[in-house]
Parts: structure tokens; C-alpha cells; sequence
């Protein structure tokens, strides 16, 4: 049977101009700057429209850090009769009303009418508080949706300088010494990404035998929530940096020697792919990892340098966390 997706989203770019705690893409303004284009928004599209996908929301990185390049896409979305649940942003570009009403009337005309504010003790390190709440009261004025991840978060963060940005040591003060490790609990996201680093100190470390157990990763061929990036890559849902041909995912073909990762993934698990890896001269830490992702993290990462294949990217991702890791 032919796949498809479901609440799933288009990755416009990697690039963000913040580099979050928790960030599943580990996205930041060293993530170079390539954006997705016309052309091969177009492709998506309409391979997306053929394999009967009636909407998608829009993420990044940051997709308002080019905005031709995010009309672009709404355009050929618009076109293909492909629906924009929701574009997500961190509302740094809402520097004055005038620009937030300008860019807002602009994608709605273009077929987006809802929009995801980020809101959170990860994002105010790098964001003012005042942009998400301008972008918000623009959008009540032009009655277009939107809704706040997380609005909770919004309510403790208040009292702080609405104006600035605010440090690690300031949010302590504010929201207690373990707010991080809270945040990344309360957001109930799978721990991921960026915030692997965050997963060191939420769990024991368990030697990597232990964790490398047979159990598929089936979930890397699911259409739910899964994204597909500018490079034309299904990002299966909650695994960054594993990367299948929007192709091959809609006819559900993983053929080892295309995919050596995702395909010992998805057929023996973790297991399979430790396996496989520690054969190429892979050695685990004998401190052991946190979790499995920890663990699968760091067999990829050491594949994306040894044994590199094209289901282990993109590039940026890796260099990215390699740095965050290296700064925890
Ligand atoms: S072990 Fe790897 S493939 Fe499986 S869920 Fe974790 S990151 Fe994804």
C-alpha cells in the first residue's frame, strides 16, 4: 500500500535566528543559508498533491527569515489546492506593527490564515517577549488564528522585560535553578534533537548494549507528523538527521544499500544499526548514552563522519549538535 501523510509540515530552511534549548532540527543562524526556492517547491508540492495530501503547516528553522522564499511556497501550495494549517515562527521579524500587518496580510492572501507563536523559556534567550505578543495582536486585528506553543509559558514569563532578551542566569531567578530540565519535561516532546543535550541530565545513563535493543523503529515510514525539508527529504517524525527521498517514503521503499541507517532501523532496530556500525570500527562511550535516541545519535554521527550515506543528514544538522554537545 502507497503512503501518506498526515499533520505534517515543509521545512523551508534550517537557518533560524535563534538557536534553541529544545529545537528537534537543531536549528540556528550557523545553519547556513539555504532556502527552499520555487522550483523545488513546486516539485514538492505536487508530489505531495499526487500522493493525496490535502494540507500541510510550515515550519523551519525559521520560515519568515526569508519571506520570498516562504511566498514562494505558500504560492504553489495556493495553486496545488494543498491546504497551510498553520506557519510556525518565532516572531523575531515583528519588530513594528506596520511590517507584522504587511507580511500577515501577505501570506493570508496567499492562503495562510493561522499562525503558531513560539513562546517559551528557550525561545525568550533569543526573542523579546513583545514580538510573539505584537504578532499576536496583529493578528487579532486582521482576525486571522493562531494559537501560542506554549501559552503557559507566556503567563510565568510576564513579569520579565518584555523589551530583551533574557539569560540562562535570569531565567533561573524567574522560573527556579532546574528550569531547563523542566521545560523539556513539561513540553512533553520527545527528547530529541538539540535537546539530547538536555536528556544527559534528565536520565541515567544505561550502557549502549542495553539500550540497542531489536525493537523496529517503524515509525520512520509513518505519514503522521513527519516533515518533508527543502531538500526534499522525509524527516521521519521525532528522528532528525535520518533523511529518505520523498519517493521512496510515499512507495514505502527503504533499500539497504540507498538507506544503510534507516533501513537497520526500521527493520532490527537500534540493535541492527549498533551492529552494523560497531562492525565499521564504531565504539561505544563506556559511560554510556541516556536514552536510545542518545544512543542512535551517536552511531549516526559517527557513520555521518566514517561511513556517510545520504539517509544521514542534512549536514547541517550534524555540525550543529556536534557543536551543542561539545558546549553542555
Ligand atoms: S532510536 Fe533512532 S530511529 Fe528510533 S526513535 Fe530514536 S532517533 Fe528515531
Amino acid at each position: 500500500m502507497r503512503n501518506t501523510m498526515h499533520y505534517s509540515g515543509i521545512i523551508t530552511n534550517y537557518s533560524c535566528s535563534a538557536a534553541c534549548r529544545h529545537c528537534m532540527f537543531a536549528s540556528s543562524p550557523r545553519s547556513g543559508k539555504a532556502f527552499i526556492t520555487g522550483e523545488t517547491a513546486e516539485r514538492i508540492v505536487q508530489r505531495l498533491k499526487s500522493a493525496g495530501v490535502r494540507s500541510m503547516h510550515i515550519g523551519g528553522g525559521e520560515p519568515f527569515l526569508n519571506f520570498d522564499a516562504l511566498c514562494a511556497l505558500l504560492k504553489e501550495m495556493q495553486r496545488a489546492g494543498i491546504g497551510v494549517d498553520y506557519i510556525e515562527t518565532n516572531a523575531f521579524w515583528c519588530r513594528d506593527e506596520e511590517e507584522t500587518l504587511r507580511r500577515l496580510r501577505i501570506i493570508r492572501s496567499l492562503g495562510a490564515d493561522t499562525v503558531m507563536a513560539s513562546v517559551d523559556p528557550f525561545h525568550i534567550e533569543f526573542v523579546p517577549l513583545e514580538r510573539p505578543i505584537r504578532l499576536v495582536q496583529a493578528l487579532r486585528k486582521l482576525g486571522m488564528d493562531y494559537f501560542i506553543w506554549q501559552d503557559r509559558f507566556l503567563e510565568r514569563l510576564l513579569p520579565l522585560d518584555l523589551k530583551t532578551t533574557h539569560t540562562r542566569e535570569e531565567l533561573a531567578a524567574l522560573l527556579g535553578e532546574d528550569y531547563i530540565e523542566d521545560t523539556a519535561q513539561e513540553y512533553g516532546v520527545k527528547v530529541n534533537g538539540r535537546a539530547l543535550a538536555i536528556a544527559k541530565k534528565l536520565y541515567v545513563r544505561q550502557p549502549a548494549e542495553k539500550l540497542a535493543t531489536a525493537e523496529p523503529c517503524a515509525h520512520l515510514l509513518s505519514g503522521q507528523h513527519c516533515h518533508v525539508d527543502l531538500y526534499e527529504k522525509v524527516v521521519p517524525s521525532g528522528c532528525p538527521g535520518i533523511a529518505i527521498d520523498m519517493e521512496d517514503f510515499f512507495e514505502r521503499r527503504l533499500p539497504v544499500e540507498k538507506y544503510p541507517c534507516a533501513y537497520r532501523l526500521y527493520t532490527g532496530g537500534l540493535k541492527a544499526l549498533y551492529e552494523y556500525a560497531c562492525g565499521l570500527g564504531f565504539e561505544a562511550d563506556p559511560a554510556g548514552y541516556p536514552t536510545r535516541c542518545s544512543l542512535c545519535y551517536a552511531v549516526r554521527e559517527w557513520l555521518h563522519k566514517n561511513s556517510p550515506s545520504d539517509d544521514v543528514a542534512p549536514g547541517c544538522f550534524y555540525r550543529e549538535m556536534e557543536r551543542t554537545m561539545e558546549e553542555e
